[in-house]
């Protein structure tokens, strides 16, 4: 099938960007200064004394900060000179903080990665000691008082936020409960913070490779072959990288290897982080009794949109309940294939098969096989595309500019302005391709957060997509799987999020909303990438230039998508149940076994002696958290309808602009729940995502 307008709309984008590159970053920075804004490059330090010394000098000016605030006189100390004050007082070592995240996932250099690692340790038990400090929670006590009195003004929309959040921050850290107690929670937490840092570093640092003859590996691509060859002519599976895992189970027709891959990645770091979890969750449940919390799953969601640990089970064991049928199903077809593949009727799916049996019924139903796509989406291509889609509906224009710093040679650095009237947004890098020791799944990081400044001009923020797409071999392109580009799609979402923030203060700019819900403006955009008219843009076969994805191959695919729809969320649930679980356990119970446990009982029984929670990185941070992502997914096809009805769909300009005024723009300087309904223009409903996935 040959279409032209698209490969026109594509030609455009191209001359588009290569004419907006003549602008400089100093120029589009100039530019912003003359408005009152701040579009500037983080600093990198080059070296691991440096990334020491301005640790050193931030926490000198931000005690300073500190004490001046908790030395006012509380007669005449203000909303403005407290609550606001924590902000900003707070927010060069955010900065930092966010900054050294990147640096330590990212840097090439072991020894500034390693002194990143140990200054965010530093930084958090620092954040920790200003958590506890009884002088700062006096002063805003006392002006909480005297707001509540009357005596000062009540703060009101973004303003009220702050003051409720950081109010319910001092009652959450302890302060309603007596000095010896509060100190005993002050002490489990920055127990917590260490083993919480130990449980990621080993997940980092960990890497795991098995080599097989060819033979055992029967199924996976030839360039996979060709990559992993090593120098005795046999072939390296590294398991702790995703895409090697992947193409392991899902093309290997070797059941052995794929049970030995499987147990070898659910292995992962279980000698040292399966009793570091264990202390974790006891610690954490600990916490959460001496704070008055039933246990920790209450505690940590009591923020959020779901606000309880029972009503987040609640929706995770009512979709697994509701998915059974579907599971069911979809397992039976498995078994059916599998039984014809191996001739033995009675075959049973386990966990090392499904993927593999479920890529086997989309090449023999649906005859989708996932590497012939690849030819279909140019990394390059999708990129341009995607950017053209984005700048589209929310009315922008990015502008690549030389960056005064890589970390890498390939770094790509972008400006982002509103097309209508040049102002500045934010920046973004794109840092493409995996290498050692870089972060090894796909996100996006915050280096500089939006805030408006004490001076009164507003840092826009810069962020960073930090990717593992594989790169092109040879004279051939860099190609993606789609599931790669939906990913993109996603993490740019967040992007988006961050950078076109509006938020006054740094602790609601950009993507800082409820954690159950941050996730649902970029699954929402996943949907792009089913949809013909969006892809129609950008997904042409880079080998002729001009075919566009065939539309039955996409047709074919939203079929199989649904075909597997019941395993995936059956998965999350699993997932969810035993973050869940294991966060309103009894004191004393093993985190890995809850963990399994679950899994079995939701989607099939792990390898024996494993443990998969040990290399789950989602359990440091986003604990207690799993659940959001079929939350979020839930809010997410509820507010896809909303462009799925309007007349440009997928394009729409003005749902686009909403999406950007209602959702990102104000962040967390508002609730969720109301973000939500000004967006939706009514209730929210969990009807279109049932009904996404097959469930009537
Ligand atoms: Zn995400």
């Amino acid at each position: 099938m040959k279409l032209c307008l698209p490969v026109l709309s594509l030609f455009v984008t191209f001359v588009a960007c290569s004419t907006q590159s003549s602008r400089s970053f100093e120029q589009i920075s100039a530019k912003a200064t003359e408005n009152g804004l701040i579009l500037s490059q983080p600093s990198f330090e080059q070296s691991p004394e440096a990334v020491v010394a301005t640790v050193d000098s931030v926490l000198v000016s931000a005690n300073a900060a500190l004490d001046a605030i908790a030395g006012q006189d509380p007669e005449t100390a203000t909303f403005e000179s407290t609550f606001v004050a924590l902000d900003s007082a707070a927010y060069p070592m955010m900065t930092v903080m966010n900054r050294y995240w990147l640096m330590k996932e990212t840097r090439q250099e072991p020894e500034i990665r390693k002194a990143c690692m140990n200054q965010v340790q530093r930084l958090s038990e620092w954040g920790v000691e200003v958590e506890y400090r009884e002088d700062l929670y006096q002063i805003c006590r006392e002006v909480s008082e005297r707001i509540e009195s009357g005596d000062l003004p009540k703060p009101g929309g973004e303003d009220a936020q702050l003051y409720r959040d950081i109010m319910r921050d001092y009652r959450r850290a302890g302060f309603n409960l007596n000095a010896a107690t509060r100190e005993k929670v002050a002490k489990l937490k920055n127990k917590l913070s260490k083993l919480e840092s130990d449980f990621d570093s080993n997940i980092t640092n960990a890497s795991v490779v098995l080599e097989f003859p060819a033979e055992e590996l029967n199924g996976v691509s030839e360039s996979f072959l060709e990559s992993s060859k090593t120098d005795q002519g046999r072939h390296a599976v590294r398991v702790t990288v995703t895409p090697d895992y992947m193409a392991v189970m899902e093309k290997c027709s070797v059941r052995k290897t794929r049970r030995k891959v499987n147990a070898a990645r659910y292995s992962i770091a279980m000698e040292e982080n399966g009793p570091i979890l264990n202390k974790m969750v006891r610690l954490r449940s600990k916490m959460a009794t001496l704070l008055g919390y039933s246990n920790w799953a209450d505690y940590k969601i009591e923020p959020k949109m779901a606000s309880t640990g029972g009503e987040a089970l609640g929706f995770a064991e009512g979709l697994a309940r509701g998915l059974q049928p579907k599971f069911d199903a979809e397992v039976s077809e498995l078994q059916k294939l599998m039984a014809k593949e191996t001739g033995k009727p009675n075959a049973q799916i386990q966990w090392w098969d499904f993927r593999y049996y479920q890529n086997q019924l989309m090449k023999s139903r649906y005859s989708v096989d996932s590497d012939v796509l690849r030819n279909y989406f140019p990394l390059k291509g999708v990129i341009a595309g995607m950017f053209d889609v984005y700048q589209h509906i929310f009315d922008l224009r990015f502008t690549q500019v030389e960056p005064g710093y890589k970390w890498v040679d390939d770094l790509e650095l972008w400006a982002v302005e509103d097309a209508t009237t040049g102002e500045a947004m934010g920046m973004f890098y794109l840092d493409l391709y995996p290498r050692p020791g870089k972060y090894n799944h796909f996100a996006q990081f915050d280096i500089i957060g939006g805030k408006l400044l004490d001076d009164g001009r507003y840092q826009r923020p810069v962020v960073s997509l930090v990717c593992n797409f594989t790169p092109g071999v040879g004279d051939d392109p860099a190609l993606m799987n789609h599931g790669e580009v939906e990913t993109i799609f996603h993490e740019f979402g967040h992007a988006m999020h961050s950078i076109l923030t509006r938020a006054k203060y740094q602790r609601f700019s950009g993507a800082n909303v409820a954690r159950d819900f941050v996730e649902a403006p970029s699954q929402m955009f996943e949907a792009w990438v089913w949809d013909p008219e969006v892809l129609q843009r950008f997904a042409i076969d880079w080998r002729d230039g001009e075919s566009v994805i065939p539309m039955e191959t996409l047709a074919n695919m939203k079929k199989a998508k649904l075909a597997t729809v019941g395993v995936f969320y059956r998965r999350q649930m699993g997932l969810a149940l035993a973050d869940l679980r294991m966060h309103v356990a009894e004191v004393g119970a093993d985190a890995g076994k809850i963990c399994n446990a679950a899994n079995a009982e939701v989607l099939f029984e792990p390898p024996a002696n494993t443990n998969f929670a040990a290399y789950w990185g989602h359990l440091t941070g986003y604990d207690a958290g799993y659940y959001g992502y079929g939350w979020a997914d839930s809010i997410a096809a509820d507010m896809g309808t909303i462009f799925e009805n309007a007349p440009n769909r997928f394009l729409d300009k003005e749902v686009g602009m909403r999406l950007r005024n209602e959702i990102y723009s104000v962040g967390g300087s508002r609730d969720a729940d109301i973000s939500i309904i000004r967006f939706l223009g009514r209730e929210r409903s969990n009807d279109a995502f049932l009904e996404s996935i097959g469930i009537e």
